[in-house]
């Protein structure tokens, strides 16, 4: 079953069970106490932020199930849970310091290739697509006019066989 799994994405993925088992639970114990009403009421406690806490608890669950079976959608899922945090993290930051490294590392460790493949992510930014698509749009001056047209004397760019003067650069045509 485990087919060359990278130790650190089991590691990743059974972390993420057991917090999301346990943000449940512990979600649903605040939820269900009876103080938790009276306690919200005065402000004591943010009701919010613990549904919230909640719903990332249940969102790890198919999360863990992906990186265990090295499903594509957990990896993007993953980095992007990731990326949440980080900026979660950044903003209550003199507090959210380890929670910050932790993300870094685990954005860093996703980005490696070999975990890519488990993932089956494509390869890397997708420069060779850009220089691909940018070689025929460059307009190289071909060794025949289009019709109608024909090529200036000095800059050799296509203009009407009419025309006395290039509109581009000025020059008299013979
Ligand atoms: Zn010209």
């Amino acid at each position: 079953m485990s087919e060359n799994r990278p130790l650190g994405v089991t590691i990743l993925a059974i972390l993420m069970a057991i917090g999301g088992i346990l943000g449940i639970i512990g979600a649903i114990q605040i939820l269900t106490n009876p103080w938790i009403r009276i306690a919200a009421a005065l402000r004591a406690v943010n009701i919010g932020l613990i549904y919230f806490s909640l719903l990332l608890s249940i969102v790890a669950l198919p999360i863990a199930y992906g990186f265990w079976t090295g499903l594509t959608w957990s990896w993007y899922a993953g980095l992007a849970v990731s990326g949440l945090s980080a900026i979660t993290n950044l903003l209550q930051l003199p507090g959210g310091i380890l929670g910050l490294i932790i993300d870094a590392v685990v954005i860093y460790y996703l980005l490696q290739p070999n975990v890519k493949e488990w993932f089956k992510v494509m390869g890397g930014p997708t420069l060779p697509e850009i220089s691909l698509q940018a070689k025929p749009s460059t307009s190289e001056p071909s060794s025949t006019p289009p019709p109608g047209m024909k090529f200036c004397v000095t800059c050799r760019r296509a203009i009407p066989s009419s025309n006395v003067y290039c509109p581009y650069c000025g020059a008299k045509q013979p």
